[in-house]
């Protein structure tokens, strides 16, 4: 088997509002450590970058440690010329506080708190801007992206859009529903697309999920 070199972003980013408040998702991080730790043991140079989890780094895994997208952007941004596949499992918070307080908001008399909120980069999207060649990288000679995507309806239309906008290689979806989340440690129940049209349904611990999609990732 070929030895690749594979970045993978896990957990939820933080967006701090003031020094004890920030804004942000439910994700565990679990999906994207359980790929990790596979892609290590199977070989695989692999760079895990985190959002703050409460899940130990994978062992024989080169651990990056973030707080906010813009601190995951930068690190991406930073390793993925060295990339052959880039797996963004991060649930990037999409925008940010406009204008952080360095010090603690103060509740005040009026009831209502207006916060400005920015949008934060698209990582997926802004890494693909320049193609690298990549001399220096393990295996692959394309690098290749796969991205995740949480859908709380018309899942398969949504993932099939942000596979073609993102540009990426493969996506996988999970629904959100009230019978179906997919933010829980141990379980889930995927759709992967490709964009060479193929579809499948995976469905099974997160340890079992993450061993088929690096099978199918080793052989795009
Ligand atoms: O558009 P949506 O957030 O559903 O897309 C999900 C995919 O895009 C995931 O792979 C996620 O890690 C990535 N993403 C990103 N930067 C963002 C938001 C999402 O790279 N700001």
């Amino acid at each position: 088997m070929k030895r690749l070199d594979i970045l993978i972003t896990a957990g939820p980013t933080r967006e701090y509002i003031d020094p004890v408040r920030f804004i942000s998702n439910p994700s565990t991080g679990k999906m994207g450590y359980e790929i990790a730790q596979e892609s290590a043991r199977r070989g695989h140079r692999t760079i895990l970058i985190s959002g703050p989890t409460y899940l130990r780094p994978p062992k024989g895994v080169r651990f990056i440690s973030v707080i906010s997208a813009i601190d995951m952007n930068k690190e991406v941004k930073k390793y993925f010329p060295h990339t052959g596949v880039l797996i963004m499992c991060a649930a990037v918070s999409d925008y940010r506080v406009k204008r952080y307080s360095l010090t603690k908001i103060k509740r005040g008399k009026t009831v209502e708190l207006n916060l400005k909120m920015v949008r934060n980069p698209d990582i997926i999207k802004e890494v693909q801007r320049h193609t690298y060649k990549l001399k220096h990288t393990l295996g692959a000679k394309m690098q290749s992206v796969v991205g995740f995507a949480l859908e709380t309806e018309d899942v398969e239309k949504n993932a099939r859009q942000k596979l073609k906008e993102k540009k990426l290689d493969m996506i996988v979806a999970s629904k959100v529903s009230k019978d179906t989340n997919p933010f829980g440690d141990i379980k889930t129940e995927v759709s992967v697309f490709t964009k060479n049209g193929e579809k499948y349904r995976l469905k099974g611990s997160k340890k079992k999920v993450a061993k088929i999609l690096l099978d199918k990732i080793e052989n795009m």
